[in-house]
């Protein structure tokens, strides 16, 4: 729910997921739709007005944003439609903005910058700014800087959108790549069904809420619920844990929660016994 000059806008309704480690799942529908909030909420950039999202079976919403702070830049990568680069900064520099909030020390932080912008066939640009880069080289390092971290988990918001056909396929085709290679858990919101394709999953949200759901590992993935919400709930939802939200019926309409790669045990059990 957004509140302004006392208006309140409730954008999110029953929405009850949880996303498996490894997945790459994408997040599809119509423009206002609800995209953009709900993965701001899933990464822990927002906080939900209600429900809970817990992410690696951390509760987010009950972080502080100091907190989520933090956790963010440990576990969590983002990549945005329209780059966001530190204009003031070189390639570069730039990667190695979330290195530096670590502390491995400043050569193994270059070492591992310049690597990351050879994968991403930049090498040749390091002391480029964002203004010498084109778009697709600017979300190219844009890339590199998601992944400096080694991210248990990985959201990117339409992150071909502002590219054209052939720039938007070749950071879609690292992306996917740089996914698989560091087995990192992708939620990626898209307009391009071709990009949408080549998820394990898809989500697609209408007016808020998750219309359909391809389902998760196993087939016995929790469907969203789509039963109205109790009168006065708004947006986001309570969340259970990976592994009790799962099962149909009781489910809690608004649970939202994310496994990393790093924590399989949770995740992975649940579902499947009770709920086929
Ligand atoms: P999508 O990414 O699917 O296009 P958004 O999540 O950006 O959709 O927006 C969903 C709805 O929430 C829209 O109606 C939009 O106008 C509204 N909205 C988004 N951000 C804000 C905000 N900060 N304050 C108020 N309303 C917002
Ligand atoms: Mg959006």
């Amino acid at each position: 729910m957004y509140e302004s000059a006392g208006r309140r806008l409730v954008v999110l309704r029953d929405i009850g997921f949880t996303i498996e480690p490894d997945e790459f799942v994408a997040i599809v529908g119509p423009s206002g739709s609800g995209k953009t909030t709900l993965l701001g909420l899933l990464a822990g950039l927002d906080r939900p007005s209600s429900g809970r999202v817990l992410l690696d079976g951390r509760d987010l919403s009950a972080m502080s944003e100091d907190e989520r702070a933090a956790f963010r830049a440990a576990n969590v990568g983002f990549v945005f439609q329209t780059f966001q680069l530190i204009p003031t900064l070189t390639a570069l520099e730039n990667v190695l903005v979330p290195l530096e909030l670590k502390g491995n020390g400043r050569r193994a932080d270059m070492d591992r910058a310049r690597a990351l912008l050879e994968r991403v066939g930049l090498g040749e640009r390091l002391d480029h700014y964002p203004a010498q880069l084109s778009g697709g080289e600017q979300q190219r390092v844009a890339l590199a800087r998601a992944f400096a971290n080694e991210p248990a988990v990985l959201f990117a918001d339409e992150p071909t959108g502002n590219l054209d056909a052939e720039n938007g396929a070749a950071v879609a085709d690292l992306l996917v790549e740089l996914n698989r290679e560091r087995r990192t858990t992708l939620v990626l919101v898209t307009h391009d069904p071709k990009l949408a394709a080549r998820a394990g999953r898809v989500i697609r949200l209408e007016g808020g809420r998750i219309v359909s759901d391809t389902g998760g590992a196993g087939g016995a993935a929790p469907r969203a619920t789509a039963e109205a919400a109790p009168a006065g709930r708004s947006a986001g939802g309570a969340v259970a844990p990976a592994n009790r939200g799962a099962a149909r019926g009781d489910g809690t309409p608004g649970d939202a929660s994310v496994a990393s790669g790093t924590r399989p045990s949770d995740a992975a059990s649940g579902p499947e016994g009770g709920a086929a």
